[in-house]
């Protein structure tokens, strides 16, 4: 018998419960589907996948067919054509993901099943509970019960294992060029990656905030597209690197947040907080002043060096360090009062690893409005966060060439020298003291 494998956002041949699952029917037909829905989302994102995508098609010996259209029409009829009466996957927990699969699932009928194995998490979102059984609203006793529940060893490739052929198939599109640097996407690069991260680790507790050192692991795009799971370096990480709990954390914090969306399908682009859900914000859609701020946020033009930098980082390459990400996305809400869903927006159109849940809760738990157990009035200060966590500079000069005659921390206060502006760097557009008293007073507001 055949079985199809319908692969999303798990390109990857090894550790894939599903495959397994798929296997022990019989042959298995790997097959991915253009899904225009997708595909016309965002173009970083779009070229990561289908670079992702081609580099499965290696691993999967050419034997992935590539189909275009909906899911729901396709896989009814490939599941005909080919006389499967099973198509595995990852199960899927979020908003768009979960929508699409009951489409598909009603479209197929009683005849052929839709198998959810495992999921693109450790532990599958929605699975733990705290001791008065609701959903977890905080991270720090969510990631204890989540390294407590622990989770399977990775999954060995099945053994004769044999994938069916002779099915027309799509080619992989070429995806378009793009004036980003992307690193490579795929299977291997992950495996390289994750093997160059460990040469460092070590290091990763002092220096994963310091976003002028390349201290952390930069797996989160692998971990969007499925090219690594985190199963696998958890495995990893217990036998090789047992010490290292703090790289654990930072997954856990992934699998929080999509718990959190699995619960809270709604918080994708709402505040959780019903508190705070109405503060007064300025809108860029409608007023000019606000929408050239928002501008010259986007663009990296603030004045704040910190900010700045991570914006310009951003454009060029589709990352941005964590702690920089936290101090723009604090700049956005509390600087400019514009509501976050601006600019998560805007962050989805560029990061390589924009992912709904880490990246809208990211942005809640920032802007106070989501998961933070602190209060909500903490505010970040640009100026001090960048002497904090860049303190010889070296960040701000790295994507600000107008900072570049700037020795050491001074590139992070132009304003303070003779010649900070002599290369037409631009002044700062807010005062931020005044702003924070601002964001405070209407944060106070909502909450009475
Ligand atoms: P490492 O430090 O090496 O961490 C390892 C992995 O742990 C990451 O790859 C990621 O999967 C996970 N992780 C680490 N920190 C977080 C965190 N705070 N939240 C969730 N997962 C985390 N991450 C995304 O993957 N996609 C997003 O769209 C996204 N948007 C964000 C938006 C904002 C406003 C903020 C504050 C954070 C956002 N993050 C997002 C989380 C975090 O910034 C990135 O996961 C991290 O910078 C990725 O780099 P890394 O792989 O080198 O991280």
């Amino acid at each position: 018998a055949t079985s199809i494998l319908w692969l999303r956002r798990d390109l990857r041949l090894h550790d894939l419960p599903a495959l397994t699952v798929a296997a022990g029917v019989g042959t298995v037909l790997p097959v991915f589907v253009l899904d225009e829905k997708l595909l016309a989302e965002s173009s970083v994102r779009t070229v990561c996948l289908l670079r992702a995508l081609r580099a499965a098609q290696e691993s999967y010996d050419g034997r992935i067919v590539i189909r275009s259209g909906s899911p729901e029409e396709v896989l009814p009829e490939l599941a005909r054509e080919v006389g499967a009466t099973t198509i595995h996957v990852s199960a899927e927990s979020q908003p768009y993901g979960r929508i699409r699969d009951q489409r598909v699932r009603n479209a197929l009928g009683d005849d052929v099943e839709l198998v959810g194995t495992s999921s693109p998490y450790a532990v599958d979102p929605g699975t733990l509970l705290n001791q008065s059984l609701t959903p977890f609203q905080v991270f720090t006793p969510f990631c204890k019960a989540w390294n407590a529940h622990g989770w399977p060893s990775p999954a060995t490739l099945p053994r004769g294992l044999e994938f069916a052929h002779g099915v027309d198939s799509l080619e992989v599109p070429e995806p378009q060029d793009l004036d980003v640097d992307l690193p490579e996407v795929g299977e291997e690069a992950a495996t390289q990656r994750w093997a160059d991260f460990l040469d460092v680790i070590d290091a990763y507790d002092t220096d994963r905030d310091k976003p002028g050192i390349d201290g952390t692991s930069q797996l989160s795009m692998h971990l969007k597209y499925g090219t690594v799971h985190p199963r696998t370096l958890l495995a990893d990480l217990d036998q090789r690197h047992p010490g290292h709990k703090r790289f654990a954390t930072e997954l856990a914090w992934r699998e929080f947040y999509a718990d959190v969306l699995w619960h809270n399908p709604e918080s994708e682009w709402h505040d959780l907080k019903p508190g705070l859900q109405d503060i007064i914000y300025e809108d860029p859609d409608t007023d000019d002043d606000v929408a050239a701020q928002f501008a010259a946020w986007r663009e990296g033009r603030t004045g704040f060096p910190f900010v700045d930098a991570g914006m310009r980082q951003l454009a060029r390459t589709g990352w941005m360090h964590n702690r920089v990400r936290m101090v723009v996305a604090s700049f956005l809400t509390k600087d400019l009062h514009i509501w976050w869903p601006h600019g998560a927006r805007h962050f989805m159109e560029l990061l390589r690893d924009g992912d709904p849940a880490s990246n809208s809760h990211g942005w809640q738990w920032t802007a106070g409005t989501g998961t933070d157990a602190s209060p909500y009035f903490r505010v970040f200060n640009p100026v001090t966060q960048g002497l904090r966590f860049d303190p010889d500079g070296r960040y701000v000069r790295q994507w600000i060439p107008e900072l570049g005659h700037l020795a050491g921390k001074r590139a992070h206060e132009p304003w303070d020298q003779g010649d900070g502006y002599d290369h037409g760097y631009p002044e700062r557009i807010v005062d931020h003291a005044r702003e924070r008293d601002v964001a405070l007073e209407r944060y106070g507001q909502a909450k009475n």
